[in-house]
């Protein structure tokens, strides 16, 4: 596969790192490669980074055919760059592709497309403590026609943002609610997968939770409201009375790449992990009597974040004083450390960029 660099004659003043946020700024190109039924994937290319033009019936506008996978490079300590598991992000979304019958991407090519883009943008990767570079790699279905049916063609893109720490005066526990009423999954639909809409239907709950003074929202299954899935844009994982646990994957939970490694680092490390269902009756005991211990997040923005307050139907839940857990700080400790390169990658999960 060939893919045509087109480098911009007027590159952007690349930001302080004390200014980023989350994808507010963009790097100076993107990369963009089309498909059709008749020619599979072709047009491979790196281009200037700019605006994108759409036929007003483009099927993404319409139907909501669209995935995408959020990765990042990071500076090492040594200067060089590197991806945390890539090959991960791309057969998510390969599957991804799938259930939204959107067309698959060799992995080969793929893992190729993401390399040689990052190493075009390598310099946008910002140095300062919890800084990275944010990669969103997605694809939407772009027939221009109103008729709905699986797409024959089709556009994958990758932008790329430089982004801050995701705290910025040490790590911050964040307050979530759980939420009783609406559901953002159920088996058979698209919880396992990264696709646009599943966020847009969250956003109510979202809203809500917001108002209240919440960060995110807890969901519970889309059957019976009983067992907890995940938060927003994160896996979660819990100690109580000393088990580790995490939820299970039903086929309603996004399988996050964070979530598999801190199961990874935590076996490593000779503590046993439970997927397993966890209804939100168990958790309320828990909260109740005190065996809750820690509760967490996991996801590639903040990596891990420790849950310090939960709501469920009205009533509050302080968790271990407002303040990270043992294992919570050892899993951000050692994913951190191996993504930014100062510990060792006993994992071999680090890909550096030349
Ligand atoms: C992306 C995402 C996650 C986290 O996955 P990572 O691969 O760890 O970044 C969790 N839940 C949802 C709904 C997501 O979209």
């Amino acid at each position: 596969m060939e893919i045509k660099i087109n480098k911009t004659a007027c590159p952007k003043e690349k930001p302080e790192a004390s200014t980023l946020g989350f994808g507010k700024v963009f790097t100076d190109h993107m990369f963009v490669m089309d498909y059709s039924r008749e020619e599979g994937w072709h047009d491979a290319r790196i281009v200037p980074f700019g605006r994108i033009d759409l036929h007003p019936a483009s099927t993404v506008l319409h139907y909501g055919s669209e995935i995408f996978e959020g990765l990042k490079a990071y500076r090492r300590a040594d200067g060089k760059v590197q991806l945390f598991r890539p090959m991960e992000n791309i057969r998510r979304m390969n599957s991804s592709a799938e259930r939204l019958c959107l067309p698959t991407i060799d992995e080969a090519d793929a893992l190729k497309i993401l390399e040689t883009f990052v190493s075009l943008e390598q310099d946008w990767t910002p140095s300062a403590p919890g800084t990275s570079l944010y990669l969103r790699p997605f694809m939407f279905g772009n027939d221009e026609s109103l008729g709905v049916h699986a797409v024959n063609n089709a556009t994958y893109m990758i932008i790329a943002s430089p982004v801050g720490s995701y705290y910025k005066e040490g790590i911050n526990p964040v307050k979530i609610m759980i939420e009783a009423d609406d559901v953002r999954a159920v088996k058979g639909g698209t919880g396992y997968v990264k696709c646009g809409g599943n966020y847009a239907a969250s956003n109510r709950a979202g809203e809500k939770a917001e108002k209240q003074g919440y960060s995110q929202v807890l969901w519970l299954d889309g059957v019976e409201r009983k067992y907890i899935e995940e938060v927003g844009a994160m896996n979660v994982m819990f100690k109580i009375n000393g088990e580790i646990v995490t939820p299970m994957l039903t086929g309603s939970i996004l399988p996050g790449i964070t979530r598999k490694s801190c199961i990874e680092v935590l076996k490593n490390a000779g503590y046993t992990v439970n997927e397993r269902l966890i209804s939100v009756e168990e958790l309320g005991e828990a909260l109740q009597n005190g065996t809750l211990e820690e509760a967490w997040g996991c996801g590639t923005a903040a990596v891990v974040s420790p849950i310090g307050e939960l709501c469920y139907k009205g009533e509050k839940f302080v968790i271990n004083n407002g303040e990270i857990g043992k294992v919570t700080q050892m899993l951000y400790d050692t994913l951190t450390g191996i993504q930014w390169g100062k510990i060792e990658d006993s994992f071999g999960w680090t890909y550096p960029i030349d």
